[in-house]
């Protein structure tokens, strides 16, 4: 038997009866004999004491002020909590386990404080202690730099630990426990009969998850793909085993898949439309607009470009911003905020005719203005209102029997 990476998100670890289920989870895998490294995020969510963001808020309101390197410090702190006391629940329980910070377990990173990239892992400690018969407790999200600074990999931090970890021990698998029975054709939040997805490729998730699927992060999935190490996305709260993320062209070899050409409905909220029109003296509006952008570090998306101008849209909370930039430059652009980004998703979908028509059906009859939208052979996106965006998803989640 090989190794075996379990990653357990915040919630996962957020009680007592939480970590129970966590430590079954343990003891069944090593019962199977795999050896394992558990990575762990911090416990809980925004609020609880222990969370990332509850960290980050002492420092805001008590009106300090800090390095970005003494801010990953700080975050860091989070899953240190929760891998000590994992590793210490598991001696407790007869288990033999250690606890290791990111550093610790040879994760190396660049110098890039809160969204840090992993350059290199180190794997000798976490295989020495995987020979002498423990379990290995990672501290999730967090790496180090040559010089011994702790650093921080960025939001959905813990999944790319997880995986780049797996890569780099070249484990069997890596599974992903998280508060939901796997990777849904849509956000549960939103649709109540969304369902898990038993087996899905590498592409298409990283698609989903790029496009706002919360539940992975895409940067995970892409290490996965690399070392070509299968993925399981499943619940800390059942014995169901979700859904397996891998090499679909291989599995399909072995196992029916059954046709679909849409796979999931996913969405991005809090973005706003910019809309830039060419006025006199302006022949190259685009190249101004995108240079003036990129100048100001504003990350742009859905971009459309026609000849007497752009459409495009950016983050909520740059669009002051923005606009200024543009006014600054003679533009006299129109700005849309609070308007979200839903997305068709489907590896399947190339060629099919009639899918935009089914798209375009499915909102208006619900009377739901589409302000853009755009296409590629994999995914169809619309731009719609925030406040239509729940009732879009799950008109399109029905118009094509994703219940089913
Ligand atoms: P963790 O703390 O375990 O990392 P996350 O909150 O990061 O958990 O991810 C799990 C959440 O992702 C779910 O509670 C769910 O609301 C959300 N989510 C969004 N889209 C999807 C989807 N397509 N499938 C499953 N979960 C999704
Ligand atoms: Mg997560």
């Amino acid at each position: 038997m090989g190794i075996l990476v379990q990653k357990f998100g915040g919630t996962s670890l957020s009680t007592p009866e939480a970590r129970q289920y966590v430590l079954r989870h343990i003891e069944r895998e090593r019962g199977c004999g795999h050896s394992l490294v558990v990575v762990v995020s911090a416990m809980g969510r925004k609020g609880d004491p222990y969370a990332t963001d509850t960290l980050l808020s002492l420092i805001r309101e008590n009106g300090g002020t800090c390095t970005a390197q003494e801010r990953d410090l700080l975050m860091g702190c989070g899953e240190l909590i929760s891998a000590v006391l994992l590793s210490a629940l598991l001696q407790a329980a007869s288990v033999p386990a250690t606890a290791l910070s990111g550093g610790g377990a040879g994760i190396m990173t660049d110098r890039q404080f809160g969204k840090a990239r992993i350059v290199e892992i180190r794997t000798d400690a976490v295989l020495k202690q995987l020979h002498a018969g423990k379990v290995v407790v990672v501290t999730g999200f967090q790496g180090m730099t040559e010089d011994g600074e702790l650093t921080t990999l960025g939001r959905g931090g813990s999944d790319t630990s997880a995986t780049a970890l797996g890569a780099a021990l070249k484990a069997e698998r890596v599974d992903i426990y998280t508060d939901v029975n796997g990777i849904l054709t849509a956000d549960p939040r939103i649709v109540e009969n969304a369902r898990p997805l038993s087996v899905v490729g590498y592409a298409e998730i990283c698609n989903m998850a790029r496009q706002g699927a919360k539940v992975i992060h895409p940067r995970a999935v892409e290490i996965a793909q690399q070392a070509r190490i299968p993925l399981r996305v499943r619940s800390t709260f059942s014995e169901d085993e979700g859904t397996l993320v891998t090499d679909v062209q291989e599995h399909v070899l072995t196992t029916a898949v059954h046709d679909r050409y849409v796979t999931g409905v996913t969405h991005v909220a809090g973005v706003t439309q910019i809309t830039v029109h060419a006025t006199d003296g302006h022949s190259d509006v685009q190249l101004q607009v995108f240079q003036a952008m990129a100048k100001h570090h504003i990350s742009v998306d859905f971009i459309n470009v026609t000849p007497g101008g752009a459409v495009y849209t950016v983050f909520d909370q740059d669009a002051g911003l923005a606009v200024s930039v543009l006014r600054k430059a003679g533009f006299d652009p129109i700005a849309i905020s609070g308007c979200a980004k839903v997305s068709v998703i489907g590896g399947g979908m190339n060629g099919v005719p009639g899918i935009m028509a089914r798209i375009v059906e499915a909102l208006t009859v619900r009377g739901i203005p589409i302000l853009q939208s755009a296409d590629s052979n994999t995914t169809i996106w619309v731009l719609v209102r925030e406040e239509d965006m729940a009732e879009a998803i799950r008109a399109l989640h029905h118009k094509f029997s994703l219940h089913e």
